[in-house]
């Protein structure tokens, strides 16, 4: 039997205990996971509040220690993980292993963030005494650590976006505590991480509660988590329903909090009248490849596709369908996955106007979790007639919509939600003849991408993964690259304090010589 990890201990085995299952055959897994009792949620959540005030006093130095020791204990496990995670979510081996080492390469470039310093966007306004009519006081400002922060693991990262994930990584670097939500599918991965990233808060000497794990439903541990007065603000990537509920509770509670869920984007891809004819077989290559990544299961997986109608639309058409069906059936993250995407495909095709091009037999049902490509066709105007296509299907599917003219696709955009991500085909000339689409994308997605596909997203400084509602709960932020850490942090001004006392970011001398706006 396992328990959650609380602070430094571990939980006890309550009444109520769940397995995990192997989605590639939908065998149960036996180990028994005890779910978390209110009192352990309420335990964890008083550890992080207490560990709060220490953590927040943290150097750059010694959250950069914590961070690159988490990154190699991480590296370390690799084995292990490739054990475990392969069988909790179907993902094979070299995912696996390239998770990991984007896990870890996310802990070290929080590592080397926070070391530089420049994150905390020191402002400095020196006091004019003489200053006429008023003297002006001495103000300084930087970011500061909003307080324990709740991460709920996402299914589709099981690592990357789960218990050392960039939620995680982004929240230790801004200085908070942060207690994690296991997500029912890959308990066992969640373990593994959660007990290197116990023992190296006790290598780096960090307080109890700086982490803790907690097993159980969404629904009762995960909603007495977010609604806990200790918590300050929350991570989420997973469905729409499931942030949209705790985005509900986070704002209801006495003292909301900001929730940063991201949750669903159909991630739509132009093809704009000037690309030519002999670029079509390296296109349908790349969407074809783009679309079934990871059998669909990416929050950047290209969903809808528009194109030219008539005879350059059709050879588009009958290449990629060529393509797809070059691709197998694979193993989904979870049986409930699976489910809801045969259902989003068979909602699709009941849609008034839409053809089945190509769908994988359908005899994979049944198979355990395993489902293939499915390729659909509409035309523009079908299309906005029902809103209903432009719900994200979670899986390998493309829904290809015919149109005439690019007012058209100004529509489209105008009544599209939010998107993590839109993307445009075609040549520089396009640019210039869009009549304002790209500027209309700028306004519905976090990224816009020029001849590129969405998915395999950069972790960097300038990435942006976040967009407009519902791709995200909060179009400001980004959960992936370095902007991650503003979520967790909010700013403090310091007025007519004394240079003693003042943290050494806004120190007159600027001992730890970071970049300061200053005036
Ligand atoms: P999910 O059902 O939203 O679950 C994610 C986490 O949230 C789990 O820990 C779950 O708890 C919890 N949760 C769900 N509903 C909740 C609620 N009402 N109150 C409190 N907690 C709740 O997501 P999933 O299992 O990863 O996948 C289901 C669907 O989500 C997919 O088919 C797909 O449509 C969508 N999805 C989208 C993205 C994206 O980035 N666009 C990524 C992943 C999934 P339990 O552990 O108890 O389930």
């Amino acid at each position: 039997m396992e328990s959650s990890i609380i602070g430094f201990s571990r939980g006890d085995a309550s009444a109520k205990t769940f397995k995990a299952f192997n989605p590639a055959n939908n065998a149960s897994i036996d180990v028994n996971y005890a779910m978390a009792s209110e009192d352990e949620v309420n335990d964890a959540c008083l550890l992080a509040s207490n560990a709060a005030f220490e953590m927040a006093q943290f150097s750059g130095n010694k959250k950069a220690e914590f961070l690159n020791a988490l990154a190699d204990g991480i590296d370390g496990i690799v084995e292990d993980l490739v054990s475990v995670m392969t069988t909790e979510t179907g993902l094979p081996e070299p995912r696996v292993r390239a998770e990991t080492g984007r896990t870890s390469g996310q802990l070290r470039m929080f590592a080397r963030l926070v070391e530089a310093g420049h994150w905390v966007d020191a402002r400095i306004d020196r006091a004019q005494p003489d200053r006429q009519p008023l003297p002006k006081p001495d103000l300084r400002a930087m970011l500061r650590p909003i307080g324990p922060v709740a991460v709920f693991c996402a299914s589709n990262f099981p690592l990357a976006f789960s218990v050392a994930g960039g939620d995680s990584a982004s929240a230790w670097a801004a200085g908070c505590p942060v207690i994690v939500k296991a997500h029912h599918a890959h308990p066992g991965t969640a373990l593994l991480v959660g007990n290197e990233v116990v023992a190296t808060l006790r290598k780096c000497s960090w307080p109890e509660g700086a982490f803790s794990l907690l097993f159980g439903e969404g629904r009762t541990v995960g909603q007495s988590l977010v609604t806990n007065k200790m918590i300050k603000a929350v991570g989420f990537t997973g469905s729409r329903s499931g942030g949209r509920a705790l985005f509900n509770l986070a704002n209801a509670r006495e003292e909301p909090i900001p929730v940063f869920a991201e949750m669903s984007s159909v991630n739509p891809v132009f093809i704009l009248p000037g690309m030519k004819l002999e670029d079509i077989d390296s296109f349908s290559t790349g969407l074809a490849g783009s679309a079934t990544l990871g059998v669909g299961q990416f929050c950047t997986n290209p969903g809808i596709v528009f194109h030219p109608a008539g005879e350059f639309g059709e050879q588009i058409k009958t290449s990629y369908v060529q393509k797809m069906k070059k691709v197998g059936a694979g193993v989904m993250l979870h049986r409930g996955i699976c489910d809801l995407y045969h259902k989003g495909i068979q909602k699709l095709t009941s849609c008034e106007g839409v053809k089945v091009e190509y769908r994988f037999s359908d005899s994979v049902e049944g198979e355990g979790s395993k489902a293939g490509p499915c390729v659909l066709s509409t035309s523009v105007n079908e299309f906005l007639a029902d809103s209903a296509m432009m719900d994200e299907v979670f899986g390998p599917s493309t829904l290809l919509v015919a149109y005439d003219d690019l007012a058209q696709l100004i529509r489209v955009v105008s009544t599209m939600e939010g998107q993590l991500t839109a993307s445009v085909f075609g040549v520089e000339t396009d640019l210039k003849n869009d009549q304002g689409l790209v500027d209309h994308l700028e306004i519905i997605a976090g990224r816009i991408l020029f001849n590129q596909f969405p998915t395999g997203v950069e972790v960097c400084e300038s990435v942006v993964h976040g967009g407009p509602y519902p791709a995200t709960t909060d179009g400001r932020s980004t959960s992936v690259g370095t902007g991650a850490i503003l979520r967790f942090a909010r700013p403090v001004c310091y007025q007519g304090f004394p240079e003693e006392w003042l943290p050494d970011e806004l120190k007159e001398g600027n001992p730890l010589e970071i970049e300061r706006c200053e005036s």
